[in-house]
């Protein structure tokens, strides 16, 4: 007995010793198999997975490169593998780099959650979906969402590095909380079809001074835009028709809003509690244009366009300028009617000459330069 419980007490203090000195992280050549995948982690920190298909799951830390997983510098996905799984590479705190081939179609949940090194991922074309929390808490800067993609998931971008974001036209849907706490953005292009922005979609993002909702957008959910401090200026549709509680709750800069609508439409507008600082902003019905300038001027064959600019938003309009009219009977265009002029059209009318500006010698207008008009341009030098 006396001989089992020393053998007990023995045992207990090499765990505990194991336990006081925990497997040092060296860089180690690790690898295994599952199914018809092999992955590989070398020793400068570059993981490999290859096979085809879906990429195997694991719960949790079940993975076998959990251990590993500060190791890792660089993930290259092989070709032929179409999703990576959940959580695959959560916490890889040193990942800096990603390479997904165009098989890739689907990012799954939580796969790179708190990989704060890594600052920007090539996506392949034909991603289709992002996951939840794909890249949350990620070091992730810039981003360029593939046009195959038709809706954010939920915090799959939240407190991430993300300092701007341009959402395609394929998204119709931005979940609840997708860009929560991205301190840095400072520029969203929400596209041209979005519809639905989620509660809390951008709730803390303190960066943000101006949001532009696009026309297909009828409703901001519940603190989409909450907390969202630097926020000044905000361009909206008059297709909104429901602002819910706290959207815009505690943007304590939003001074004016461009309404692209009538006032009586904005009037229309269901405005819900806790949205004040919405209400006592300044509101320019249709933008407020500058007095606009000339882009291209118009000449006497094409027409010029001129450009106006909100002054309060990043707003756009241009003007036609029509063609300039003729001035006629200056067949030379040099700027005044003169003797010169009446010679030059003798000669066009005689055919011994071919008209530069034609416009200017048909005097009558007909179409045609003949006798009558030089008839009408010696009447014009009399007169
Ligand atoms: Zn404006």
């Amino acid at each position: 007995m006396k001989r089992t419980v020393f053998i007990l007490i023995a045992l207990l203090l090499i765990i505990i010793q194991l336990a006081a000195f925990p497997v040092v992280s060296f860089a180690e050549n690790v690898s295994g198999n599952n199914r018809n995948f092999h992955w590989q982690l070398d020793e400068n920190g570059v993981f490999t997975i290859s096979g085809y298909g879906e990429m195997p799951y694991y719960m949790g830390t079940m993975r076998p490169w959990y251990d590993y997983r500060d190791q890792i510098k660089e993930v290259i996905i092989g070709d032929g593998i179409t999703t990576i799984a959940t959580a695959a590479f959560s916490g890889c705190s040193n990942l800096n780099n990603v390479i997904i081939p165009d098989s890739v179609t689907e990012i799954g949940d939580n796969t790179f959650q708190g990989c704060y090194s890594l600052k920007s991922v090539d996506f392949p074309s034909e991603l289709r979906a992002i996951g939840s929390y794909a890249f949350c808490e990620s070091g992730l800067q810039s981003v360029v969402i593939p046009n195959n993609v038709t809706y954010i998931s939920t915090n799959a971008f939240s407190q991430s590095g993300l300092k701007s974001i341009v959402i395609p036209d394929s998204v119709y849907r931005i979940g609840d909380d997708a860009f929560k706490f991205c301190s840095s953005l400072t520029s969203i292009d929400l596209g041209n079809t979005v519809e639905i922005i989620g509660q809390r979609a951008f709730s803390g993002c303190y960066s943000l001074k101006t949001i532009t909702i696009p026309e297909s957008v009828t409703k901001i959910n519940s603190s989409a835009f909450e907390g969202c401090t630097s926020l000044k200026t905000i361009v909206i549709t008059k297709n909104v028709r429901t602002v819910k509680d706290k959207a815009f709750f505690n943007c304590s800069s939003l001074t004016d809003i461009c309404f692209e609508g009538e006032e009586s439409e904005w009037i229309n507008l269901d405005v819900e509690t806790n949205n004040q600082e919405l209400l006592w902003a300044n509101i320019h019905y249709n933008h407020d244009w500058n007095e606009g300038t000339i882009v291209l001027f118009p000449t006497y064959k094409e027409t010029g366009v001129y450009l106006y600019k909100c002054k309060f938003c990043d707003k756009e309009k241009t003007e036609i300028i029509p063609v300039l009219r003729a001035p006629m009977g200056d067949v030379n265009r040099d700027g005044i009617i003169s003797m010169k002029d009446l010679s030059t059209m003798k000669s066009i009318v005689a055919g011994r000459e071919t008209a530069e500006y034609i416009d200017s010698c048909d005097i009558n207008n007909d179409g045609i330069i003949n006798l009558k008009d030089l008839r009408g341009l010696k009447e014009m030098l009399v007169d």
